[in-house]
């Protein structure tokens, strides 16, 4: 199997799901690590790595979902349950803006009171005060469904009115671990793997923008870790067979398992690095490999060594923050990190990040 992966990467072929089950299970730290890097210098420079200044708002933690493994949601009627007025948002972009960041990404609850028209009030507000000076993902995939289903419409007309209140980006969250059987276990009302991607797809197919994601770390099984890169990757070979820029990016996440029903115990880092290197070798048609500063802190840096190529500076995520994520707002502290990690870091403008698809000599 060894020698098997070893030829693929060599000339660039891609690899099969039982490959990626090696990588994950048995394949050496070492192995993993060079042949990431090689895979990884076919897309980017190997000595940069570019990083961008964000904040999460967390516009509401009202939610119906009650995933077992969320510390955030509080259920409608709850003393402890909000929902953001304009003005908080505008100040929280307003700091990030002064903190030199130009990105932001929206993420609440599957909240009833909210219908269409407070996300599309809410977002073309957004658009007429800041232009082009700020990107925002405007909710996550999961989200979407949810104020599609609500208000009883679908996708393609949730996509259409948002595009219309200034949205570009509708993020690839909500995702955690794409089998149904996952989803049937920790987030029934969540939907199924099978509806997400299809949400997934009408989201790019109307002309928005779209990003892949990952959380490991619950109880999935690696089957279910490869199920779920099998499934990004087929999508992505599905809209960018018509022409379509498909997904910029795709970011893994580590599960917080703090305060909330599911509990357990955190990966370790190695745990990460073997999957940041597996997603690089699998995913030969997404261009950029995302690692999380606000789930890994320093290990996440060390991820540019496995097939990395950019990274997030958060100030901001209530959402894992309740679960036990510490963030660290030293921006200079985190790019010395970079830096001691042999890779030049380079700031990301949002505006930059429109989507490409892969060119047929980087396969
Ligand atoms: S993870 Fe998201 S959808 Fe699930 S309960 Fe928490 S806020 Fe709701």
């Amino acid at each position: 199997m060894r020698d098997q992966i070893e030829h693929k990467v060599t000339e660039g072929l891609r690899l099969t799901d039982e490959e990626a089950f090696y990588c994950y299970e048995d394949a050496s730290l070492a192995d993993l690590k060079r042949w990431a890097t090689a895979v990884r210098a076919r897309f980017h420079k190997p000595d940069e790595a570019t990083y961008l200044i964000m904040r999460i708002i967390n516009y509401t933690n009202v939610c119906v979902a009650k995933c077992d493994y969320c510390s955030f949601y509080r259920l409608p009627k709850s003393p402890d349950g909000y929902v953001l007025p304009l003005d908080r948002i505008f100040a929280k972009i307003d700091e990030i803006l002064e903190m030199g960041g130009d990105f932001v990404g929206f993420n609440g609850g599957f909240n009833p009171k909210l219908k269409l028209d407070w996300y599309t009030d809410t977002f073309s507000k957004i658009r007429a005060r800041y232009g082009d000076s700020i990107e925002f993902y405007a909710l996550t995939v999961a989200e979407m469904m949810y104020v599609a289903k609500l208000c009883r419409i679908s996708y393609e007309e949730v996509c259409r009115a948002l595009g219309d209140a200034g949205v570009r980006w509708i993020t690839g969250g909500g995702s955690e671990i794409l089998t149904n059987e996952f989803r049937e276990r920790h987030s029934p009302q969540k939907y199924s793997a099978d509806d997400y991607l299809v949400a997934q797809e009408t989201i790019m197919r109307s002309g928005l923008n779209s990003t892949g994601t990952m959380v490991i770390g619950f109880d999935e099984s690696v089957a279910e870790r490869v199920e779920h890169l099998r499934r990004i990757r087929d999508l992505q070979d599905r809209v960018t067979a018509d022409g379509l820029p498909g997904l910029f990016s795709f970011l893994s996440w580590t599960y917080k398992p703090y305060h909330n029903d599911l509990g357990g115990e955190e990966v370790d880092g190695e745990t990460y690095l073997r999957h940041m290197a597996t997603t690089r070798l699998y995913l030969d048609n997404i261009r950029h490999m995302r690692t999380s500063v606000l789930t890994q802190n320093d290990n996440a840096l060390h991820g540019l060594h496995y097939g990395a190529n950019d990274f997030d500076i958060p100030i901001e995520d209530e959402v894992t923050e309740m679960a036990g994520a510490v963030i660290n707002k030293n921006l200079e502290e985190i790019l010395h990190q970079a830096r001691a990690e042999g890779f030049k870091p380079i700031f990301r403008p949002t505006g930059s990040a429109k989507s490409t698809p892969v060119a047929a000599g980087e396969q």
